[in-house]
């Protein structure tokens, strides 16, 4: 059965996309079966993915509407070597429609139970909002990655997503664990950098993932060409760092 996985954090811009993006391309390199959901209107994991998301018949909108099931409106990744369930603007359109239906926060679960034996893992891509699409994807979560960058504001709204995951653990899905925070866009000739870096993992201990992800312009560069980061320019750092997460994650969930 897969092991599902959000990568959520309520801020925009902290590399939320690009890590599920490159995880998911880093795990297929590791040669396991690989959705990644975007679940977010932007479309940007789509996009990363090689897929375009204006010439979509169907998408991800469908399946949380019940109009479509997964496996109709899956594509494939031709660089990644993984499945997408894509998004488009489409989807913000669900954030209301959604408050009408019934188990609202439960649709993106329920969808994802029907494949869920066809993979390994099932990545996640949240909107920057603790919003109904975020709980939907908490909901059908084993666990949370939260990319942070170490600057002075990183911590700031950890702990409003942190009460988030409590509440959901608590009221609707007790299976839903912290898998780990996780140094993105890292700079290490910054002092600020490291010392964040420091304070991160004095407070949450192994919930730090020991993988950094360093600012690296290759990983940037990718999406414009269609192509995870890891496939672009494999040698690259920002690469190398994301097959190496996606090794450390292949190694936690067995003690999961
Ligand atoms: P949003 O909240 O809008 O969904 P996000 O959290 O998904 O944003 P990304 O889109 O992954 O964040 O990243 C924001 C920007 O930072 C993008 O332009 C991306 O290419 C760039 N970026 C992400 N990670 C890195 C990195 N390690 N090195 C250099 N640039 C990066
Ligand atoms: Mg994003």
């Amino acid at each position: 059965m897969a092991k599902i996985f959000c990568v959520a954090n309520q801020k925009g811009g902290v590399g939320k996309t690009t890590t599920a993006v490159n995880l998911a391309a880093g795990l297929a390199k590791l040669n396991q079966r690989v959705l990644l959901v975007d679940l977010d209107p932007q479309g940007n994991a789509t996009m990363g993915a090689g897929i375009n998301k204006g010439e979509l018949k169907a998408t991800i909108y469908e399946v949380l509407l019940g109009m479509a099931s997964v496996s109709d409106v899956r594509k494939q990744s031709e660089t990644g070597k993984f499945d997408v369930l894509p998004a488009n603007r489409e989807l913000a359109g669900a954030e209301v429609e959604m408050v009408e239906l019934e188990n609202r926060e439960g649709r993106l679960k329920d969808a994802l139970a029907a494949v869920e034996s066809e993979y390994d893992f099932m990545l996640i891509d949240c909107p920057p909002a603790l919003s109904m699409l975020t709980l939907n994807g908490l909901c059908a979560a084993h666990g949370v990655i939260i990319p942070m960058q170490c600057e002075y504001y990183a911590l700031e709204g950890l702990s409003d997503l942190v009460n988030t995951i409590k509440k959901v653990h608590a009221k609707l899905n007790r299976g839903l664990k912290i898998i780990g925070l996780l140094r993105v866009m890292f700079d290490p000739r910054m002092t600020l950098s490291q010392q964040v870096s420091a304070q991160l993992e004095q407070h949450f201990g192994d919930k730090v993932f020991r993988t950094i992800i360093p600012r690296n312009v290759r990983l940037a560069e990718a999406p414009s060409y269609g192509m995870p980061g890891v496939c672009f320019d494999p040698a690259s750092k920002g690469a190398q760092a994301y097959i190496a997460f996606g090794a450390e994650m292949v190694e936690r969930i067995e003690t999961l």
